[in-house]
């Protein structure tokens, strides 16, 4: 497996003495953060700095309270290092996963473990009410937590510009260009980001789930859409619009069926949740939801078997697109569809190996995620960490 080579984002190229110092310290702390557990010699060779560079910044990390020293290492020779570890309680992030119906929040700690979780109910909710059922959702899980708060990540579905923080279009939620990490910062004084869940979702994988970390990976998460959140190089791919990944609305066919976006035979319109749940009801009446398909497919019915293959077999097509366009040989997949059993899974890979080129599709792993129920709101939290101390580098 190869692995992201630790010095990733690049300064800007007349930093000032200050930017060049916060730059340091984000590199010196990712190393800490990396490794759970290293020396100051260590981190002075992975980052490129000097020993004293390093020594300065590793007492800020301890002043501010981020790492700690736990104890000597084993010794090369001399005298056995100190060993350095960042304190996963030193702060708290708050995550929010603002889904289709429900908007889901977490307090996680800085190694993504759930510190309390609440979700509300979205009944129907959009525009400014739904406005300020966020808010209602900050404000239930703020109540009781006394440690520092990072800051606040939040993951919608939809169009959104990270760099502004704006919903570019969010159709479900009835938001366009609304710019809710301004109303958020405004409102609680803390750091906002605001990513897209597809995109959050990758982050999580890459943030809390892999110990080796791939340089390139794509994750795809397939529930009422489809969308994808590319890695490359070790960091969030966004697009010059904050819109990469937004596979669901490739084309798959020229004939196919109307999609919500208005265009005809997006990969979404057989390969969604939402399309198989429609495609499935159809041969029988009784499956009119996610749970139904699931526990209909995982019984073997033949009828449902055959649009769930279906469906995996336009997945694969597109990544099959992904792998040619990208040559990225991690695909992760993750969303409600994984639960839908390993024939699902089997169509997937049989599709994109057929359809891609023989010699890349052989080197492509394509495989279940590890981070599902919680992806989401997790990756939020890290695309927060990600911006507020760099910890999986910085920005496209
Ligand atoms: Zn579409």
């Amino acid at each position: 497996m190869t692995t992201a080579p630790m010095i990733q984002a690049r300064l800007p190229e007349k930093a000032t003495h200050q930017q060049t110092r916060a730059f340091n310290q984000q590199l010196v702390l990712r190393a800490i953060y990396d490794r759970d557990a290293t020396s100051r010699a260590e981190i002075a060779r992975l980052t490129g700095l000097t020993r004293t560079t390093v020594s300065d910044l590793v007492t800020e990390l301890l002043q501010g309270g981020l790492v700690h020293e736990i104890g000597r290492g084993p010794s090369s020779g001399g005298k056995a290092p100190i060993l350095l570890s960042v304190i996963a309680e030193a702060r708290h992030v708050m995550g929010l996963d603002l889904g289709e119906d429900v908007f889901r929040g977490a307090i996680v700690n800085l190694r993504g473990e759930t510190v309390r979780a609440r979700s509300l109910p979205l009944d129907g909710r959009d525009g400014d009410d739904a406005v300020e059922l966020v808010f209602r959702l900050i404000d239930l899980l703020r109540q009781g937590d006394d440690r520092p708060l990072l800051g606040i990540g939040v993951a919608a579905p939809g169009l959104i510009d990270s760099s502004a923080g704006v919903v570019r279009s969010a159709v479900n939620l009835d938001w366009s260009d609304l710019p809710l990490g301004r109303l958020i910062g405004d409102r609680y004084g803390v750091p906002v980001s605001v990513a897209n869940d597809s995109q959050a979702a990758a982050l999580a994988e890459l943030t809390f789930h892999r110990r080796l970390r791939p340089a390139n990976m794509v994750v795809i998460r397939v529930g009422r859409g489809v969308g994808a959140g590319i890695i490359l190089g070790g960091q969030l791919f966004q697009g010059d619009g904050s819109g990469a990944g937004e596979i669901g609305h490739t084309p798959l066919s020229a004939d196919g069926e109307l999609c919500r976006c208005g265009n005809v035979g997006c990969l979404e319109t057989v390969a969604s949740m939402r399309a198989m749940v429609a495609a499935a009801g159809r041969h029988d009446p009784a499956i009119h939801d996610e749970a139904s398909l699931i526990a209909a497919s995982r019984a073997g019915d033949p009828g449902v078997r055959a649009v769930v293959q279906e469906a995996g077999r336009a997945l694969g097509i597109g990544i099959a697109g992904l792998i040619g366009t990208l040559n990225v040989r991690h695909i992760v997949l993750v969303g409600p569809a994984v639960a839908l059993g390993p024939e699902w899974l089997a169509a997937v890979r049989d599709a994109a190996r057929t359809s891609a080129l023989p010699l890349l599709a052989r080197d492509t792993l394509i495989e279940i995620g590890r981070a599902q129920e919680d992806a989401i709101l997790l990756g939020a939290s890290a695309h927060l960490m990600t911006e507020q101390l760099g910890l999986v580098a910085g920005r496209h």
